[in-house]
């Protein structure tokens, strides 16, 4: 498969995230139309001219704002942030219920209306909503997928770089499991550059300990109630993860990214979407089954999909 010319993306929700998403998208030149969805009328009517006053300075994307489903026809991705978002100490499975309502209808009609995009879910718990809308739509689960743990892999990477003193592309390590509390670094394969992280020496001296790294870890768990309490949503990085997923389908990349997609027999887990290094590009996401994990990470994989399942059941009844 080819990269795809005259890309559209809708991405859905003009708020924190999906306003910061779209930003993301036109800077980055990552498709030539851009469609901004939200039932909001007046929100969304002005993110997206905020947005396009800067055409100027983005190249050729165009940029509308819309609350007809009609105008999201033939995207070729799909970024879903429209829903409840996290309020200061609340986490993110406490927002499931609220936002499975809202995807009930809201996925079958964006699905309708493009029924060849990929679909990225954002929304969280992005792992909970992306199992619910993979078997209500029955999608293929390399078609619709979450964000996952893009973003935490993200904060991983800058913690480690800062402190190895290298380039955040040049650190090698991924963020796991749920996109939430049970989420964990696959430590037992992290590299800076070909380097075993405890091995990583600066100035003569070992950086990490594991007693740091775990320190780490706990940062990049809690680093959205950090930035919560402080301005009151995530965004700016989470437009860039989302924007970065995209770019991977849209270019028919085949970039490993940490997304979330209902796995099917990934060391031992069944029907759970969660996050492991996945292959994606223009057919989708494709969990890499072979990512090797030590005994005690396989028991936070577990752990995690434990806790996804039993919110999942809660929600079917
Ligand atoms: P927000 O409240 O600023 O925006 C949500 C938007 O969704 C609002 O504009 C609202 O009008 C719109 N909306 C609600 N129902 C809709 C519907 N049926 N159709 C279309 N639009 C609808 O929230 P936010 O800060 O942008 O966060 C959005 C979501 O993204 C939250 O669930 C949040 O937890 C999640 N999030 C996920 C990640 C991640 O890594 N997966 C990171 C940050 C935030």
């Amino acid at each position: 498969m080819t990269a795809i010319a005259n890309a559209k993306v809708t991405i859905v929700g003009a708020g924190a995230v999906g306003s910061a998403t779209a930003y993301a998208t036109l800077i980055r030149g990552a498709a030539r139309n851009v469609v901004l969805y939200d039932i909001n009328a007046a929100r969304v009517t002005a993110e997206a001219l905020d947005l396009a006053h800067g055409a100027m300075f983005t190249g050729s994307s165009a940029v509308i704002g819309t609350s007809d489903i009609a105008d999201t026809a033939g995207s070729h991705v799909i970024i879903v942030t429209a829903g409840a978002a996290q309020k200061p100490g609340q986490t993110r499975l406490e927002l499931i219920e609220t936002n499975a309502r809202i995807f009930q209808t809201m996925i079958p009609e964006l699905v309708e209306a493009s029924p060849e995009a990929i679909v990225i879910i954002v929304t969280n718990p992005c792992d909970v909503l992306t199992m619910l809308a993979v078997e209500q739509t029955g999608a293929d689960p390399a078609r619709m997928f979450a964000s996952g743990c893009v973003l935490d892999t993200s904060r991983l990477r800058w913690l480690l770089a800062e402190r190895a003193g290298v380039a955040t592309t040049s650190v090698h390590a991924y963020i796991a499991g749920e996109h939430g509390d049970t989420e964990f670094p696959l430590w037992s394969t992290a590299r800076i550059g070909p380097v075993p992280l405890l091995e990583w020496t600066r100035d003569g001296r070992r950086v990490f300990s594991a007693e740091e790294l775990d320190g780490l870890a706990h940062e990049v768990r809690t680093a959205a109630y950090r930035i919560i309490e402080g301005k009151g949503a995530t965004n700016y990085a989470i437009g860039l993860s989302a924007t970065r997923i995209a770019e991977a389908v849209l270019r028919d990349e085949n970039a490993i990214l940490p997304v979330s997609t209902v796995l099917g027999s990934v060391q031992g887990i069944d029907g759970v979407a969660m996050s492991v290094p996945c292959v994606v590009g223009r057919g989708g996401a494709t969990p890499i089954a072979e990512t090797e994990m030590s005994q005690g990470e396989l028991d936070l994989f577990r752990a995690s999909a434990e806790t996804l399942r039993s919110t999942a059941d809660r929600i079917r009844g």
